[in-house]
Protein backbone atom coordinates (compact mmCIF):
# COMPACT_ATOMS: atom_id res chain seq x y z
CA UNK A 1 0.00 0.00 0.00
CA UNK A 2 1.75 3.18 -1.37
CA UNK A 3 0.34 5.23 1.65
CA UNK A 4 2.72 3.39 4.15
CA UNK A 5 5.70 4.32 1.84
CA UNK A 6 7.38 7.28 3.49
CA UNK A 7 9.71 9.33 1.47
CA UNK A 8 11.46 12.15 2.74
CA UNK A 9 13.59 15.01 0.81
CA UNK A 10 15.99 17.72 1.96
CA UNK A 11 17.81 20.29 0.70
CA UNK A 12 14.72 21.91 -1.23
CA UNK A 13 15.01 19.43 -3.91
CA UNK A 14 13.30 20.69 -7.21
CA UNK A 15 8.89 20.98 -7.13
CA UNK A 16 9.28 18.16 -10.29
CA UNK A 17 10.40 15.34 -8.12
CA UNK A 18 8.05 15.94 -5.82
CA UNK A 19 5.18 16.34 -7.59
CA UNK A 20 6.37 12.80 -9.46
CA UNK A 21 6.43 11.08 -6.07
CA UNK A 22 3.08 12.47 -5.26
CA UNK A 23 1.38 11.79 -8.34
CA UNK A 24 2.81 8.16 -8.13
CA UNK A 25 0.73 8.03 -4.80
CA UNK A 26 2.99 8.31 -2.47
CA UNK A 27 0.92 10.82 -0.36
CA UNK A 28 3.50 10.27 2.79
CA UNK A 29 5.99 12.62 1.00
CA UNK A 30 7.99 14.87 2.97
CA UNK A 31 10.10 17.93 1.68
CA UNK A 32 12.28 20.12 4.33
CA UNK A 33 14.29 22.90 3.06
CA UNK A 34 17.59 22.34 4.82
CA UNK A 35 20.17 19.81 4.87
CA UNK A 36 20.54 17.91 8.61
CA UNK A 37 22.78 17.14 11.25
CA UNK A 38 24.03 13.35 11.91
CA UNK A 39 21.79 13.84 14.73
CA UNK A 40 18.61 15.24 13.34
CA UNK A 41 18.73 12.86 10.43
CA UNK A 42 19.15 9.21 12.60
CA UNK A 43 16.09 10.44 14.34
CA UNK A 44 14.20 11.70 10.92
CA UNK A 45 15.26 8.64 8.94
CA UNK A 46 14.27 5.81 10.69
CA UNK A 47 10.97 4.82 8.77
CA UNK A 48 12.25 6.26 5.72
CA UNK A 49 11.97 3.97 2.84
CA UNK A 50 13.43 6.27 0.15
CA UNK A 51 15.56 9.70 1.00
CA UNK A 52 16.07 11.88 -1.46
CA UNK A 53 19.24 14.82 -0.48
CA UNK A 54 21.09 16.89 -2.45
CA UNK A 55 25.22 17.71 -1.76
CA UNK A 56 25.10 18.57 1.73
CA UNK A 57 23.63 16.19 3.28
CA UNK A 58 26.27 13.69 4.95
CA UNK A 59 25.16 9.89 5.20
CA UNK A 60 27.58 8.28 7.09
CA UNK A 61 27.26 4.69 8.39
CA UNK A 62 25.55 5.69 11.67
CA UNK A 63 22.58 7.37 9.36
CA UNK A 64 22.55 4.04 7.31
CA UNK A 65 22.76 1.75 10.69
CA UNK A 66 19.31 4.12 11.87
CA UNK A 67 17.80 4.15 8.84
CA UNK A 68 15.89 0.44 9.01
CA UNK A 69 13.54 0.56 6.10
CA UNK A 70 15.70 2.53 4.05
CA UNK A 71 15.92 1.09 0.29
CA UNK A 72 16.83 3.96 -1.69
CA UNK A 73 18.64 7.06 -1.53
CA UNK A 74 18.51 9.83 -3.96
CA UNK A 75 21.19 12.18 -4.54
CA UNK A 76 19.27 15.11 -6.48
CA UNK A 77 23.12 16.32 -7.65
CA UNK A 78 25.82 15.31 -9.90
CA UNK A 79 27.89 13.44 -7.21
CA UNK A 80 27.46 10.62 -4.63
CA UNK A 81 30.49 11.41 -2.63
CA UNK A 82 28.58 13.07 0.16
CA UNK A 83 27.22 9.69 0.38
CA UNK A 84 29.24 6.20 2.42
CA UNK A 85 28.46 4.06 -0.47
CA UNK A 86 30.44 1.19 0.94
CA UNK A 87 28.76 1.11 3.98
CA UNK A 88 25.45 1.54 1.69
CA UNK A 89 25.90 -1.33 -0.40
CA UNK A 90 26.73 -3.36 2.55
CA UNK A 91 23.47 -2.51 3.68
CA UNK A 92 21.54 -3.19 0.17
CA UNK A 93 20.65 0.31 0.39
CA UNK A 94 20.44 1.77 -3.67
CA UNK A 95 21.86 4.93 -4.33
CA UNK A 96 21.23 7.14 -7.37
CA UNK A 97 22.17 10.59 -9.04
CA UNK A 98 21.73 12.55 -12.09
CA UNK A 99 25.18 12.77 -13.72
CA UNK A 100 23.75 14.06 -17.02
CA UNK A 101 21.01 16.39 -16.45
CA UNK A 102 22.84 19.38 -16.82
CA UNK A 103 24.87 18.76 -19.85
CA UNK A 104 23.35 21.29 -21.83
CA UNK A 105 23.62 23.95 -19.57
CA UNK A 106 27.27 23.48 -19.48
CA UNK A 107 27.62 23.28 -23.41
CA UNK A 108 25.48 26.69 -23.84
CA UNK A 109 27.61 28.51 -21.72
CA UNK A 110 31.14 27.13 -23.31
CA UNK A 111 29.70 28.75 -26.80
CA UNK A 112 28.93 32.04 -24.73
CA UNK A 113 31.73 32.30 -22.86
CA UNK A 114 34.07 31.29 -26.58
CA UNK A 115 31.99 34.37 -28.18
CA UNK A 116 32.85 36.55 -25.12
CA UNK A 117 36.43 35.91 -25.21
CA UNK A 118 36.78 35.97 -29.25
CA UNK A 119 35.60 39.45 -29.35
CA UNK A 120 37.84 40.85 -25.79
CA UNK A 121 34.40 41.90 -24.35
CA UNK A 122 35.74 41.17 -20.30
CA UNK A 123 38.04 44.09 -20.94
CA UNK A 124 35.59 46.32 -22.82
CA UNK A 125 32.98 45.72 -20.35
CA UNK A 126 35.59 46.42 -17.52
CA UNK A 127 36.88 49.38 -18.93
CA UNK A 128 33.17 50.47 -19.74
CA UNK A 129 32.16 49.98 -16.06
CA UNK A 130 34.95 52.36 -14.91
CA UNK A 131 33.71 55.24 -17.73
CA UNK A 132 36.36 54.05 -20.46
CA UNK A 133 35.47 54.06 -23.81
CA UNK A 134 37.33 51.45 -25.46
CA UNK A 135 35.50 50.96 -29.34
CA UNK A 136 37.63 49.18 -31.43
CA UNK A 137 37.80 46.18 -34.03
CA UNK A 138 40.93 44.80 -33.84
CA UNK A 139 41.84 41.24 -32.05
CA UNK A 140 37.93 40.61 -32.49
CA UNK A 141 36.90 37.75 -34.22
CA UNK A 142 33.91 35.89 -35.43
CA UNK A 143 33.13 32.35 -34.32
CA UNK A 144 32.43 31.55 -38.32
CA UNK A 145 34.83 29.39 -39.79
CA UNK A 146 37.53 28.91 -36.49
CA UNK A 147 38.28 25.69 -35.33
CA UNK A 148 36.84 24.17 -32.01
CA UNK A 149 38.99 22.11 -30.13
CA UNK A 150 37.42 19.62 -27.42
CA UNK A 151 38.89 17.54 -25.23
CA UNK A 152 36.90 14.60 -23.90
CA UNK A 153 34.46 13.66 -26.48
CA UNK A 154 31.56 12.55 -23.89
CA UNK A 155 28.09 13.71 -22.74
CA UNK A 156 29.57 17.20 -22.69
CA UNK A 157 32.00 17.55 -25.83
CA UNK A 158 29.21 16.22 -27.82
CA UNK A 159 26.75 19.28 -27.11
CA UNK A 160 29.27 21.08 -27.51
CA UNK A 161 30.47 19.71 -30.93
CA UNK A 162 26.50 20.43 -32.04
CA UNK A 163 26.25 24.10 -31.00
CA UNK A 164 29.82 24.76 -32.17
CA UNK A 165 28.60 23.41 -35.71
CA UNK A 166 25.77 25.36 -35.84
CA UNK A 167 28.05 28.62 -34.90
CA UNK A 168 29.93 27.97 -38.27
CA UNK A 169 32.41 26.28 -36.64
CA UNK A 170 34.95 23.45 -37.38
CA UNK A 171 35.27 21.01 -35.05
CA UNK A 172 38.08 18.47 -33.61
CA UNK A 173 38.19 16.63 -30.50
CA UNK A 174 40.75 14.46 -29.17
CA UNK A 175 39.70 11.28 -26.71
CA UNK A 176 41.52 8.71 -25.09
CA UNK A 177 38.35 6.43 -26.65
CA UNK A 178 37.35 6.13 -30.44
CA UNK A 179 34.18 7.97 -30.53
CA UNK A 180 31.57 8.06 -33.23
CA UNK A 181 31.88 11.31 -34.32
CA UNK A 182 28.39 13.56 -34.42
CA UNK A 183 28.13 16.15 -37.32
CA UNK A 184 31.41 17.30 -39.26
CA UNK A 185 33.16 16.73 -36.20
CA UNK A 186 36.99 14.79 -36.89
CA UNK A 187 38.49 12.89 -33.93
CA UNK A 188 42.75 13.75 -33.99
CA UNK A 189 45.38 11.45 -32.29
CA UNK A 190 47.00 12.93 -29.73
CA UNK A 191 46.76 16.60 -27.61
CA UNK A 192 49.63 17.87 -29.39
CA UNK A 193 47.82 17.99 -33.06
CA UNK A 194 44.62 18.65 -31.41
CA UNK A 195 46.20 22.44 -30.03
CA UNK A 196 48.29 23.17 -32.81
CA UNK A 197 44.96 23.10 -34.91
CA UNK A 198 42.71 25.15 -32.24
CA UNK A 199 41.73 28.11 -31.78
CA UNK A 200 39.58 27.61 -29.11
CA UNK A 201 40.62 24.79 -26.57
CA UNK A 202 37.66 23.17 -24.27
CA UNK A 203 38.58 20.62 -21.57
CA UNK A 204 35.50 17.99 -20.79
CA UNK A 205 37.32 15.08 -19.58
CA UNK A 206 36.89 13.60 -15.87
CA UNK A 207 39.15 13.94 -13.06
CA UNK A 208 41.26 10.89 -12.80
CA UNK A 209 44.72 10.03 -13.09
CA UNK A 210 45.22 10.25 -16.40
CA UNK A 211 43.69 13.46 -16.77
CA UNK A 212 45.57 15.21 -13.20
CA UNK A 213 47.31 18.25 -14.68
CA UNK A 214 47.16 16.96 -18.12
CA UNK A 215 47.11 21.09 -19.11
CA UNK A 216 51.00 22.31 -18.17
CA UNK A 217 53.40 24.26 -19.77
CA UNK A 218 54.91 21.62 -22.21
CA UNK A 219 50.88 20.63 -23.46
CA UNK A 220 50.31 24.61 -23.29
CA UNK A 221 52.86 25.06 -25.57
CA UNK A 222 51.50 23.02 -28.73
CA UNK A 223 48.99 25.79 -28.97
CA UNK A 224 48.88 28.24 -31.22
CA UNK A 225 49.39 31.86 -30.55
CA UNK A 226 46.28 33.22 -29.67
CA UNK A 227 44.12 30.32 -29.12
CA UNK A 228 41.52 30.31 -26.15
CA UNK A 229 41.21 28.10 -23.77
CA UNK A 230 38.19 26.99 -21.51
CA UNK A 231 38.16 24.76 -18.24
CA UNK A 232 34.95 24.08 -17.03
CA UNK A 233 35.48 20.50 -16.38
CA UNK A 234 37.15 19.75 -13.20
CA UNK A 235 40.20 22.10 -11.54
CA UNK A 236 42.78 19.06 -10.84
CA UNK A 237 43.25 18.98 -14.56
CA UNK A 238 44.70 22.51 -15.11
CA UNK A 239 48.09 23.23 -13.91
CA UNK A 240 47.30 26.68 -12.98
CA UNK A 241 50.59 28.83 -12.60
CA UNK A 242 51.60 27.41 -16.19
CA UNK A 243 48.30 28.50 -17.15
CA UNK A 244 48.77 32.08 -15.80
CA UNK A 245 52.05 32.26 -17.46
CA UNK A 246 50.44 31.53 -20.95
CA UNK A 247 48.01 33.87 -20.59
CA UNK A 248 50.74 36.76 -19.39
CA UNK A 249 53.28 36.28 -21.84
CA UNK A 250 50.44 36.41 -24.71
CA UNK A 251 50.41 32.95 -25.79
CA UNK A 252 47.01 32.44 -24.82
CA UNK A 253 44.53 34.94 -26.08
CA UNK A 254 42.20 34.78 -23.62
CA UNK A 255 40.58 32.29 -20.74
CA UNK A 256 37.31 31.19 -19.35
CA UNK A 257 37.58 28.92 -15.86
CA UNK A 258 34.65 27.74 -14.03
CA UNK A 259 36.51 24.91 -11.64
CA UNK A 260 39.72 25.17 -9.42
CA UNK A 261 41.53 22.44 -7.47
CA UNK A 262 40.32 24.20 -4.63
CA UNK A 263 36.84 25.56 -4.02
CA UNK A 264 34.97 27.67 -1.83
CA UNK A 265 32.62 24.92 0.18
CA UNK A 266 30.12 28.20 1.07
CA UNK A 267 28.98 31.76 -0.58
CA UNK A 268 30.94 34.94 0.75
CA UNK A 269 34.10 32.14 1.70
CA UNK A 270 37.55 33.58 0.91
CA UNK A 271 38.70 32.39 -2.92
CA UNK A 272 41.98 32.84 -4.58
CA UNK A 273 43.55 31.96 -7.90
CA UNK A 274 46.52 32.88 -9.88
CA UNK A 275 44.47 33.51 -12.22
CA UNK A 276 42.52 36.90 -10.75
CA UNK A 277 42.79 40.41 -12.54
CA UNK A 278 44.30 38.71 -15.51
CA UNK A 279 42.97 40.68 -18.62
CA UNK A 280 40.73 38.74 -21.17
CA UNK A 281 39.38 36.18 -18.00
CA UNK A 282 36.53 35.34 -17.07
CA UNK A 283 35.95 33.28 -13.97
CA UNK A 284 32.69 32.06 -12.88
CA UNK A 285 32.17 29.72 -9.61
CA UNK A 286 31.82 26.42 -10.45
CA UNK A 287 28.20 27.08 -12.05
CA UNK A 288 28.55 25.91 -15.61
CA UNK A 289 25.97 23.35 -14.79
CA UNK A 290 23.45 25.28 -12.48
CA UNK A 291 20.47 26.20 -14.25
CA UNK A 292 16.97 25.97 -13.45
CA UNK A 293 16.61 23.79 -15.79
CA UNK A 294 19.31 21.39 -15.01
CA UNK A 295 17.73 21.02 -11.48
CA UNK A 296 14.41 20.92 -13.01
CA UNK A 297 15.62 17.80 -14.86
CA UNK A 298 17.74 16.19 -12.08
CA UNK A 299 14.46 16.04 -9.90
CA UNK A 300 12.81 14.36 -12.73
CA UNK A 301 15.57 12.03 -13.63
CA UNK A 302 16.60 11.03 -10.48
CA UNK A 303 12.90 10.62 -9.03
CA UNK A 304 12.10 8.20 -11.91
CA UNK A 305 15.23 6.15 -10.66
CA UNK A 306 13.70 5.94 -7.28
CA UNK A 307 10.20 5.26 -8.72
CA UNK A 308 11.12 2.65 -10.39
CA UNK A 309 13.22 0.99 -8.16
CA UNK A 310 10.50 1.04 -5.46
CA UNK A 311 7.66 -0.25 -8.02
CA UNK A 312 9.82 -2.80 -10.39
CA UNK A 313 13.11 -3.42 -8.63
CA UNK A 314 14.52 -1.70 -11.26
CA UNK A 315 18.11 -0.43 -9.88
CA UNK A 316 19.55 1.04 -13.50
CA UNK A 317 21.92 3.54 -12.52
CA UNK A 318 22.60 2.62 -9.13
CA UNK A 319 26.38 2.94 -7.37
CA UNK A 320 25.59 0.33 -4.99
CA UNK A 321 23.50 -2.38 -5.44
CA UNK A 322 24.38 -3.91 -8.94
CA UNK A 323 22.79 -2.08 -11.83
CA UNK A 324 20.26 -3.75 -13.58
CA UNK A 325 16.86 -3.43 -15.83
CA UNK A 326 13.74 -5.38 -15.32
CA UNK A 327 10.62 -5.44 -17.37
CA UNK A 328 7.34 -5.04 -15.84
CA UNK A 329 5.81 -7.12 -13.36
CA UNK A 330 3.05 -8.96 -14.68
CA UNK A 331 0.81 -11.51 -13.61
CA UNK A 332 3.05 -12.70 -10.56
CA UNK A 333 4.34 -11.03 -7.82
CA UNK A 334 8.11 -9.81 -7.58
CA UNK A 335 10.85 -10.39 -4.66
CA UNK A 336 13.85 -8.71 -4.64
CA UNK A 337 16.93 -9.95 -2.99
CA UNK A 338 19.79 -8.56 -2.32
CA UNK A 339 22.71 -10.78 -0.70
CA UNK A 340 26.26 -11.03 0.36
CA UNK A 341 28.64 -12.08 -3.00
CA UNK A 342 29.80 -15.52 -1.95
CA UNK A 343 29.41 -18.27 -3.99
CA UNK A 344 26.28 -20.48 -3.54
CA UNK A 345 23.95 -17.86 -2.75
CA UNK A 346 21.89 -18.28 -6.19
CA UNK A 347 21.82 -22.05 -5.88
CA UNK A 348 20.33 -22.17 -1.92
CA UNK A 349 17.40 -19.76 -3.44
CA UNK A 350 16.76 -21.78 -6.36
CA UNK A 351 16.78 -25.20 -4.11
CA UNK A 352 15.01 -23.84 -1.31
CA UNK A 353 12.03 -22.76 -3.94
CA UNK A 354 12.30 -25.52 -6.11
CA UNK A 355 11.66 -28.21 -2.84
CA UNK A 356 8.47 -26.55 -1.98
CA UNK A 357 7.22 -26.54 -5.92
CA UNK A 358 7.39 -23.17 -6.36
CA UNK A 359 7.14 -22.21 -9.77
CA UNK A 360 10.14 -19.46 -10.71
CA UNK A 361 8.41 -17.21 -13.58
CA UNK A 362 11.10 -14.89 -14.08
CA UNK A 363 14.51 -14.27 -12.77
CA UNK A 364 16.75 -11.66 -13.13
CA UNK A 365 20.57 -11.89 -11.36
CA UNK A 366 22.91 -8.56 -11.82
CA UNK A 367 26.82 -9.25 -9.29
CA UNK A 368 28.83 -6.97 -8.14
CA UNK A 369 32.41 -7.42 -5.91
CA UNK A 370 30.65 -7.31 -3.10
CA UNK A 371 27.17 -8.11 -3.56
CA UNK A 372 24.59 -9.66 -5.53
CA UNK A 373 21.12 -8.53 -6.43
CA UNK A 374 18.37 -10.74 -8.09
CA UNK A 375 14.89 -9.93 -8.86
CA UNK A 376 12.85 -13.29 -8.76
CA UNK A 377 8.69 -12.85 -10.37
CA UNK A 378 6.81 -15.94 -8.96
CA UNK A 379 3.69 -17.38 -8.57
CA UNK A 380 1.33 -14.85 -6.79
CA UNK A 381 -0.58 -17.29 -4.75
CA UNK A 382 3.04 -18.92 -3.39
CA UNK A 383 4.45 -15.70 -3.06
CA UNK A 384 4.25 -15.23 1.09
CA UNK A 385 5.80 -18.87 1.21
CA UNK A 386 8.31 -17.46 -1.46
CA UNK A 387 9.29 -14.46 0.22
CA UNK A 388 9.80 -16.03 4.11
CA UNK A 389 11.86 -19.17 2.61
CA UNK A 390 13.77 -16.13 0.75
CA UNK A 391 14.62 -14.27 3.80
CA UNK A 392 16.08 -17.19 5.27
CA UNK A 393 18.87 -18.25 3.17
CA UNK A 394 22.23 -17.44 4.13
CA UNK A 395 24.00 -14.68 3.26
CA UNK A 396 20.77 -12.79 3.07
CA UNK A 397 21.45 -8.85 2.90
CA UNK A 398 18.13 -7.49 2.52
CA UNK A 399 14.54 -8.73 0.92
CA UNK A 400 11.58 -6.95 -0.76
CA UNK A 401 8.32 -7.87 -2.02
CA UNK A 402 6.41 -6.23 -4.47
CA UNK A 403 2.65 -6.44 -5.35
P1 LIG B 1 31.64 11.97 -19.80
O1 LIG B 1 32.11 10.88 -18.94
O2 LIG B 1 30.37 11.83 -20.55
O3 LIG B 1 32.81 12.30 -20.89
C1 LIG B 1 34.16 12.36 -20.58
C2 LIG B 1 34.99 12.00 -21.81
O4 LIG B 1 36.37 12.19 -21.53
C3 LIG B 1 34.82 10.54 -22.23
O5 LIG B 1 34.53 10.47 -23.60
C4 LIG B 1 36.20 9.91 -21.91
O6 LIG B 1 36.54 8.85 -22.78
C5 LIG B 1 37.10 11.10 -22.09
N1 LIG B 1 38.41 10.99 -21.41
C6 LIG B 1 38.70 10.39 -20.22
N2 LIG B 1 40.00 10.52 -19.94
C7 LIG B 1 40.57 11.21 -20.97
C8 LIG B 1 41.87 11.65 -21.25
N3 LIG B 1 42.89 11.41 -20.41
N4 LIG B 1 42.08 12.32 -22.39
C9 LIG B 1 41.07 12.55 -23.28
N5 LIG B 1 39.80 12.17 -23.04
C10 LIG B 1 39.56 11.49 -21.91
O7 LIG B 1 31.64 13.27 -18.89
P2 LIG B 1 30.75 14.60 -19.07
O8 LIG B 1 29.42 14.40 -18.44
O9 LIG B 1 30.82 15.04 -20.46
O10 LIG B 1 31.56 15.60 -18.12
C11 LIG B 1 32.83 16.09 -18.49
C12 LIG B 1 33.46 16.86 -17.34
O11 LIG B 1 32.67 18.00 -17.03
C13 LIG B 1 33.60 16.08 -16.05
O12 LIG B 1 34.86 16.37 -15.47
C14 LIG B 1 32.52 16.67 -15.17
O13 LIG B 1 32.86 16.55 -13.81
C15 LIG B 1 32.53 18.11 -15.62
N6 LIG B 1 31.30 18.87 -15.34
C16 LIG B 1 31.45 20.17 -14.89
C17 LIG B 1 30.33 20.94 -14.64
C18 LIG B 1 30.46 22.36 -14.15
O14 LIG B 1 29.60 22.83 -13.43
N7 LIG B 1 31.48 23.07 -14.53
C19 LIG B 1 29.05 20.41 -14.83
C20 LIG B 1 28.94 19.09 -15.31
C21 LIG B 1 30.08 18.33 -15.56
Amino acid sequence: PKEKINILLLENISDAAVAEFKEAGYINTRKLSGALSEQELIKEVKEAHLLGIRSKTQITANVLAAAKKLQGIGCFCIGTNQVDLKTATEHGVAVFNAPYSNTRSVAELVIGLSVMLIRRIPDKNVAAHKGIWMKEATGSFELRGKTMAIVGYGSIGTQVSVLAEAMGMKVLYYDVETKLPIGNAEQVRSLKELFSKADIITLHVPSNKSTENMINKETLQYAKKGAIFLNYARGEVVELNDLKEALESGHLSGAAVDVFPVEPEKNGAAFSTPLQLLPNVILTPHIGGSTEEAQHNIGLDVSSKMLNFLEKGASFGSHTIPSLSVPAVDNSHRILHIHKNVPGVLSDINRELSSRNINILGQYLKTNDSIGYVVLDVDSKLSQEAFALLKEVNHTIKTRMLY
